[in-house]
């Protein structure tokens, strides 16, 4: 109780997050006391997930008002979890509960951040999956870069080998404004799409980016760029893409000198904040408490 104690009481970093889906369950308990929400412990890979989500979260997103309230559940989350800097991905998909209307989805997002702004320095991503039509990414996304409210962009989705050049032109829009630019891959996908990405893209950092630890030329790339992996070692095991927690090659690329953090990603869906996953990896032996804080201030250093 004493290092969880220690751990929860030393202000965090989330730089791995999905913003609607990273609340506390128990917070949305709350809020819905009569939807039936159990998470399932595990998934079957990301495909289980997303039938979960589909049948579980969008079940309970009927209007605008839902998806205000899941963002404010999980900022709250993050507070109550010591977590003082937050950047977190916004999904432009979410703008069909707001009649279509990206404004009203920017203008939510920027509520949130001003009605919060004395407890976390929340930091909103233009949150864009692979799968996601290329015309629409460029005419919504350059709504959302040019607007204050975003800092950064995140692309994610599912990581098959996926030609992420469609993309290209988006991140450039976004470098030349300033904005962090993150991509997710090498979760489930190996070295070498991790490499892809990085040529195509030009990424200032990879959420996940796990499978590096199997090639040392991409683990050579990652460092000769100075690109922080953003990893979520819990969601990682949940959705089975490492078997468990103490195989996690996060340790194997600590070793190496990349620069990784630990991350919720899902809090909804995995029932897991950062105090829980530090506590997790210092009690099974992974990582010494000191190492555990190193990791912790890699992820405040971006701010
Ligand atoms: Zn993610």
């Amino acid at each position: 109780m004493a290092l969880r104690n220690k751990l929860h009481s030393l202000p965090k970093a989330d730089v791995h997050n999905h913003f609607h889906l990273s609340g506390a369950v128990e917070l949305l308990k709350e809020h819905y006391p009569d939807v039936q929400f159990e998470t399932p412990g595990s998934f079957d890979g990301f495909d289980g997930m997303m039938h979960f989500i589909i049948q579980h979260v969008n079940a309970l997103m009927q209007s605008s008002d839902d998806v205000i309230m899941l963002m404010d559940i999980g900022i709250r989350s993050s507070i109550n979890d010591n977590v003082k800097h937050l950047e977190a991905s916004v999904d432009l998909g979410l703008k069909k509960y707001f009649d279509n209307s990206l404004e009203a989805l920017i203008n939510a997002v920027g509520q949130l951040k001003e009605k919060y702004k004395t407890e976390i320095d929340f930091r909103p991503e233009i949150g864009i999956k692979k799968s996601s039509e290329l015309d629409e990414v460029y005419r919504d996304g350059i709504v959302c870069i040019e607007s204050e409210v975003f800092t950064g962009i995140d692309l994610y989705g599912e990581e098959s080998y996926q030609d992420l050049s469609g993309f290209k032109e988006i991140f450039q829009e976004a470098r030349a404004r300033s904005k962090k630019t993150k991509v997710h891959i090498g979760e489930f996908s190996d070295a070498q799409s991790i490499v892809d990405a990085i040529e195509t893209l030009g990424p200032d950092e990879i959420q996940h980016g796990i499978r590096a630890a199997d090639s040392e030329e991409t683990i050579q790339l990652i460092l000769d760029r100075k690109i922080r992996l953003n990893i979520c070692p819990h969601s990682n095991v949940a959705l089975k893409a490492v078997s468990s927690l103490k195989e996690h090659p996060m340790r194997k690329l600590y070793d190496e000198g990349v620069i990784i953090t630990i991350n919720t990603d899902d809090h909804l869906l995995f029932n897991s904040t950062i105090t829980d996953q530090f506590e997790d990896l210092i009690q099974q032996g992974m990582f010494t408490f000191e190492e555990i804080d190193e990791i912790r201030k890699n992820a405040i250093q971006g701010f």
